[in-house]
């Protein structure tokens, strides 16, 4: 048997979790079957524990978008036992049972072989969050915004993809802005390499259709109203990745900055990204990333803990990563 965070949904529609045993004939199809180091817990992770956004599709469930562990049985000839893996995306946690559990039954396609160097809690620290940053690093560099081109905005910059996109940055030598609501975060920020350390008010909102520029380029986790007022201080040529929603989904466009300053908003999708662009970010990731300094960023949490820490996630509390033990 295996032990799992089991989130149900009740007659009056309300979603509830419970650490549960459950026979591994309970996990479903794949082929696959992974023990469980560690998890990660992302926003999207929030949302599913609190039955919010739509994202889950069949209950009982068991959540968790990334999880990284050793494999266990495969019918796959990619797979072998003992080998070290990590997944992010292809809805699992949503449509598939997910990480927070101690075993998980998967598709082979969405699997990555672990990098060498990279033990499967360091790929946790990263998770989706550090895979998203550096698909959204990545794609700044493909628009040709180079080190010293200007100044670049990371909003979000305590949360999970903001925190690592600052550090991200700063390692390939680009100078950050770090945008957060927390200012207590200054000092975090700053070892991990922003430039500056600024308010959520460099985005409030002014009834303006363009303003004075001030980056080269951004990473965003927040979208909603902030999102439009940094479309309008994008330098000339500039880009703009579209990461999140913490904000809200939604903001007053125009296409003003787009005409006038031929910038690109480039959206970023982490879930659907096909087999070896993620190949090259994770061994990216194994050699560019700082484990040691971003430690101070990372909680270690048990299963038991994931209800609470789901609320904290959508008030915007938690900083950094939070990765999981399925066995604590
Ligand atoms: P997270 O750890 O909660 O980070 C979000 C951060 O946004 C918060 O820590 C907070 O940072 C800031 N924030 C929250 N509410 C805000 C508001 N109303 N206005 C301005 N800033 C606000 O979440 P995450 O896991 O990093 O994910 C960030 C976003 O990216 C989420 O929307 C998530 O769904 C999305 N995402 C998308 C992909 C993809 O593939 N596109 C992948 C991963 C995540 P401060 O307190 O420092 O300001």
């Amino acid at each position: 048997s295996f032990r799992a965070l089991v989130t149900d949904k009740g007659a009056d529609g309300k979603v509830a979790s419970g650490i549960t045993e459950l026979d591994e004939g309970r996990l479903p199809q794949g082929n696959v079957m992974v023990g469980i180091d560690w998890a990660g817990f992302n926003y999207k992770d929030g949302m599913a524990l609190s039955g919010i956004g739509g994202l889950v599709r069949d209950y009982p469930h068991v959540g968790g978008v990334d999880f990284a562990g050793r494999v266990i049985e495969s019918t796959d000839e990619r797979y072998h036992p003992g080998q070290a893996v990590v997944l992010t995306g292809w809805r699992v946690g949503e449509w598939h049972w997910g990480g927070f559990a101690t075993r998980a039954r998967v598709n082979a396609d969405w699997l990555v072989p672990l990098p060498k160097e990279m033990s499967t809690r360091d790929a946790m620290v990263l998770g989706t969050a550090g895979l998203t940053a550096m698909l959204a690093v990545n794609r700044l560099k493909s628009e040709e915004i180079k080190p010293g081109d200007g100044d670049i905005l990371v909003t979000g910059a305590g949360g999970g993809v903001g925190s690592m996109a600052v550090l991200l940055l700063a390692r390939l030598g680009y100078k950050v802005h770090a945008m957060t609501g927390r200012a207590e975060l200054t000092d975090e920020l700053k070892a991990l390499g922003a430039t500056e350390v600024v308010g959520r008010d460099v985005l409030a909102p002014t009834g303006k259709k363009l303003l004075a520029t001030r980056w080269i380029g951004a990473i965003d986790s927040v979208g909603g109203a902030p999102l439009g007022e940094m479309l309008k201080q994008i330098h000339t040529g500039g880009c703009v990745a579209a990461v999140g929603l913490a904000a809200g989904d939604g903001w007053d466009a125009s296409v003003i900055p787009f005409i006038l300053r031929g910038i690109t908003l480039a959206g970023i999708d982490s879930v659907m990204q096909p087999f070896e662009a993620r190949m090259a970010a994770w061994d990216r990731l194994s050699t560019l990333f700082g484990f040691g300094v971003y430690e101070r960023m990372v909680r270690e949490a048990g299963l038991g803990d994931l209800v609470e820490i789901s609320k904290d996630i959508l008030a915007g509390k938690v900083r950094g990563r939070v990765i999981v033990s399925p066995k604590g």
